[in-house]
């Protein structure tokens, strides 16, 4: 029975308990147990035939045996089994004694124990043995059950490891009941791990029970949509597919299956297929967008282009060539002809770029003709042979290029050069001829120029021949006046007196001739000097004093305060001076004359104004030539041999001065002489 209490395998339980039966005097017996399916079958037994023990087997649902009723009463019990099914497995009454159990607080019948022949010792020992070996039985095979359980967890765990995806079952709360590694290394996080890999942990689950609770989770159909976890290991992003399906277990309740399925690289190979699909659509449309430019830039070339393929038949041709190596719309034998000639010729050339030369390019002139016409045509043909990626020849591109209008421009350029030679032959000619009159002009103002400079000389010694007899003239007039020859007669003397003025008028005319013809000489020399203008015209006015008295004009002098010190030729000055106050006096009936003199910055002005007859306006540039007077009648009314104002320009402008005259006929006249302030270079 001790042996009994540590058994801890039901078959051996049995047969011990069937021994210790027979020990107590049993001549047969069995142990039975119920089995997981509710069926109660022998374990052990003695004294009986094995064939007909294996026919002992018992159902609890039914109750047509009586061991069945026994069980279910759960009483033990002796009795009869004879004539009854199972007979002949017994010789004698039996005692039948069911094994009960507990599991928990619940009792479970755990089999039945039957022996041989019956007696009431008998029953009670077997009552004895059966309340242990219920116990035991029931402890066993709670033990079995419960460790096949575990085997089953680990298998199924095994299980559930061995698939790649993170498979996890929850509670309809969202407590996570079971996880496989895959899915517990995403959300659950154990003791002592590092703070980061916590974290990500976190908020996985709370991305995952957001994700569930998001999901209209139904019976048995799995609800599918995208889940964007951390990988708490490496902190990137993992993109699965969250499948989850309610599924219901009659033993656990309702709960949540979800499988992950990481989609992460799925995702990024569709991602790259369609980055290389975009890609490759890209490089289809700019090819399209190439080839179509190119279509364009081939039509809009006014130049034939022709395609030619390696065996030297066109391919493809622009419009523009098309008049050559095409036949026209309403062809002639002619013209078919012609097309079939500018074919040949076309042929030949390019098959020498394929067969002769060794360069990729040929340059060279073709003849051919226009179709419709005739017409031979100069054509200037380049050829480029297209290669393929290892050099072999695809193909041959030509471009030809009508040269008729560029040989007919070469005429007419020729022609233009030639004429442009003759126009430049002439302007030579024209040029030289310029020349030689430059050179003629040139000797004829040199010898003008001698002329001039002669005729100054002349005049400036014959000035000097007049004035010796004249002054001579003059002097014997003054003693023959005075009276050192005798005391003349009063019409002696006005004749006298004539002669006198008549003299003095010439002398004033030689006088001024020689001036001019000194200056023209260059033989009058300037002298320069600073001299107070106050002083030089009291000097002139005081010499004028007579003519002045005469006139009966009103004669004023108009002098600035502080007038800045002139630095001219003095004399020369004075001179002009004396000249426009003299003419002023001499044209002015009646009113006033003004001697004004002005200081400019740069410039010194002295000017004479008159109120007398004026000067027309067609006159007031003529009066400073030589010889030269506004009223030119042999009738005119004033004296003078129109010297004066030519030889106070000639004055002026040697100083570096200038005379200008403003006047109005009738009102009067303002003659101005300007001077530099400072002296002129010269
Ligand atoms: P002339 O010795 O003949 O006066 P001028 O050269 O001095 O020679 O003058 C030339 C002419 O200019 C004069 O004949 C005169 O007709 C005119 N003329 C000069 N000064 C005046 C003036 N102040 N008013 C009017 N006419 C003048």
């Amino acid at each position: 029975v001790e042996y009994l209490l540590d058994c801890e395998e039901m078959t051996a339980c049995g047969r011990r308990a069937v021994e210790w039966l027979t020990e107590q005097g049993a001549k047969q017996a069995a142990c039975l147990v119920v089995d997981d399916e509710g069926r109660v079958s022998p374990l052990a037994a003695h004294g009986m035939n094995d064939g007909r023990l294996a026919q002992l087997v018992l159902d609890l649902d039914r109750r047509d045996h009586p061991l069945s009723n026994v069980l279910a009463r759960r009483q033990p019990t002796t009795l009869e089994l004879n004539g009854q099914r199972g007979a002949g497995l017994f010789k004698a009454p039996v005692v039948a004694v069911p094994l009960v159990g507990a599991v928990g607080r619940d009792s479970v019948l755990t089999g039945l124990l039957v022996a041989a022949p019956a007696s009431p010792a008998l029953l009670a020992d077997a009552r004895w043995l059966g309340d242990m070996l219920g116990h035991r039985l029931s402890r066993i095979s709670h033990r079995r059950l419960q460790l096949e359980g575990e085997r089953r967890l680990a298998r199924e765990q095994l299980l559930l490891n061995a698939v790649g995806d993170p498979i996890i079952l929850t509670d309809t709360e969202g407590r996570m009941l079971i996880a496989n590694t895959q899915a517990e290394r995403l959300l659950a996080a154990r003791e002592g791990e590092s703070e980061g890999r916590r974290r990500a942990v976190a908020l996985n689950n709370m991305l995952f029970s957001s994700a569930l609770a998001r999901a209209a989770l139904q019976h048995g159909a799995a609800t599918r949509r995208e889940l964007l976890l951390v990988d708490p290991e490496e902190g990137s992003d993992l993109l699965y597919e969250l499948m989850s399906m309610v599924v219901t277990d009659p033993r656990e309740g309702t709960g949540i299956v979800s499988v992950l399925r990481n989609v992460t690289d799925l995702r990024r190979a569709s991602e790259q297929i369609d980055e290389n699909y975009r890609k490759q659509r890209l490089a289809e449309t700019e090819a399209r967008a190439e080839r179509d430019r190119l279509d364009l830039i081939i039509d809009s070339v006014a130049d034939p282009i022709l395609l030619t393929d390696p065996s030297g038949a066109i391919v493809m041709m622009n419009a523009p060539a098309e008049r050559f190596f095409t036949a026209p719309h309403q062809a002639t034998p002619e013209s078919a002809k012609r097309v079939q000639a500018n074919d040949a010729h076309f042929t030949s050339f390019v098959s020498n770029l394929f067969f002769l030369d060794q360069g990729t390019r040929r340059h060279g002139d073709l003849g051919l003709v226009d179709p419709q016409t005739g017409a031979p045509i100069p054509v200037e043909a380049i050829s480029g042979k297209i290669l393929a990626e290892h050099g072999e020849v695809t193909g041959v591109v030509t471009i030809l290029h009508d040269r008729t209008e560029a040989v007919e421009k070469a005429l007419l350029y020729e022609e233009l050069k030639r004429a442009s030679e003759q126009l430049e032959e002439r302007v030579r000619d024209a040029t030289a001829e310029l020349v030689n009159q430059n050179e003629l002009l040139r000797r004829q103002r040199i010898e003008l120029e001698q002329a001039s400079a002669l005729k100054s000389q002349f005049l400036a010694n014959m000035s000097h021949e007049f004035r010796t007899p004249l002054n001579a003239i003059l002097g014997y007039t003054s003693l023959l006046l005075n009276g050192l020859s005798g005391e003349l007669q009063a019409q002696q003397k006005r004749d006298l007196s004539l002669v006198d003025s008549n003299a003095r008028h010439l002398l004033a005319i030689i006088n001024d001739i020689l001036d001019i013809s000194r200056i023209e000489a260059g033989k009058m020399p300037l002298r320069r000097t600073r001299f107070a203008m106050g002083g030089l015209m009291h000097e002139v006015l005081a010499e004028l004093e007579p003519l002045i008295t005469r006139s009966r004009l009103a004669v004023r002098k108009q002098l600035p305060r502080q007038f800045p010190l002139l630095f001219a030729d003095r004399a020369k000055v004075k001179q002009i001076m004396l000249n426009l106050l003299t003419n002023a006096l001499k044209f002015t009936p009646e009113g006033s004359v003004t001697l004004q003199a002005r200081a400019e910055p740069e410039w010194v002005a002295i000017a004479v104004i008159d109120t007398g007859i004026g000067i027309a306006r067609e006159d007031q540039q003529r009066i400073f030539e030589d010889f030269s007077q506004a009223d030119s009648s042999p009738a005119r009314q004033y004296g003078g041999a129109g010297l004066g104002l030519a030889i106070c320009r000639r004055l002026a402008e040697m100083m570096g001065g200038r005379i200008s005259v403003a006047s109005t006929m009738g009102r009067g006249s303002t003659f101005t002489l300007t001077l530099p302030r400072r002296a002129a270079k010269r």
